[in-house]
């Protein structure tokens, strides 16, 4: 079933990250034929095997060059990289992209009536943890001496289980924190997914591949963060509306048919067109303002 022509990419199985990392795939042209129970999915129209696994594998399946590629979150990542360091295991790989999902962070939080002024008051305490690598970098950094816990589930009931003074968990909202009665207190990492690959040489044709693939990620990004922006706007104040439109330096002039004092303007925004901005236009005589999403972009 494993062709190693093929280029092999991991992403999680089903979690948080699962969803974003297919659909960008897809989004790049990628076409997969999923099927939920499979470990492995071939794509129809590339050479690529999507290799379905659980999120902690993924760092370790790159680092051993087991898989060319993988999508993982930076905690992940970063926690996993300092495992195998510390075990003597090689832990190398190289981050192709920082990606638009997956965002969160590891932070420590203690319970709402707890003395806390700061990372020092866990001096001698212990932390739950799932990411016991990270937390000890961060108590080393902060030359506090506190001991991390490590809990593979369920750290948040850790404090009232009486297993923990505080814990060092992924945060999102803060809902979870909230209902467990624990609050907030220090970020200690900053997450996002990222697609990393293995070190070394690829074939030609994998190496091929992984150019005519990696543009079109940078080209769902952006499409994503920019807006089609069309408009009709009074040929006299066209210098304001320009300095107004974002990333408007060259936009496309149009005339209007029977419309002597009025163009439409095309513009493609690198970002998106703010509420007040569409005011500030309609002020300056501007109509038919229309925002419109981007699906794919290149060059
Ligand atoms: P698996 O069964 O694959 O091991 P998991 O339970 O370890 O799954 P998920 O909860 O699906 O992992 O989270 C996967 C990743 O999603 C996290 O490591 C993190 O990078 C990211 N993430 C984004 N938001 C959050 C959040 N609010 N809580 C936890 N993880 C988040
Ligand atoms: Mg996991």
């Amino acid at each position: 079933m494993s062709d190693n022509r093929r280029l092999r990419i991991a992403v999680q199985k089903s979690g948080r990250l699962s969803k974003d990392s297919i659909e960008l795939l897809k989004a790049i042209g990628i076409k997969l034929n999923i099927r939920d129970r499979l470990l492995i999915a071939h794509s129809t129209n590339e050479d690529i095997d999507l290799l379905r696994v659980r999120d902690d594998d993924i760092p370790g399946l790159v680092m051993d060059g087991v898989v060319d590629m993988g999508f993982i979150g930076e905690n992940e990542l970063e926690e996993k990289m300092l495992e195998r360091k510390a075990a003597g295991k090689i832990a190398d790989y190289e981050v192709m992209r920082r990606l638009d999902y997956g965002g969160c962070r590891l932070s420590i939080a203690v319970p709402n009536e707890a003395n806390y002024s700061g990372v020092q008051s866990l001096e001698g305490k212990r932390v739950a943890t799932t990411y016991p690598f990270l937390l000890e970098r961060y108590f080393k950094e902060q030359n506090v001496n506190a001991q991390a816990v490590m809990l593979t589930g369920s750290v948040e009931v850790a404090p009232r289980a009486g297993v923990a003074e505080g814990i060092c968990d992924l945060v999102s909202t803060g809902a979870t924190l909230e209902a467990n009665g624990l609050v907030e207190k220090d970020v200690i990492f900053r997450s996002k997914a990222v697609l990393i690959k293995r070190t070394g040489e690829f074939s030609t044709e994998k190496q091929a591949l992984i150019d005519r693939l990696v543009p079109r990620i940078d080209g769902v990004m952006q499409a994503k963060e920019s807006k089609y922006i069309m408009l009709h706007a009074p040929k006299a104040r066209l210098e304001e509306v320009k300095d107004l439109l974002p990333g408007a330096e060259n936009p496309t002039v149009l005339p209007l048919a029977g419309a002597e004092d009025t163009v439409a303007i095309h513009v493609v925004s690198p970002e998106n067109l703010f509420w007040e901005t569409m005011e500030k236009l309609k002020a300056l005589g501007c109509s038919s303002i229309l925002v419109m999403p981007i699906e794919k972009m290149m060059g």
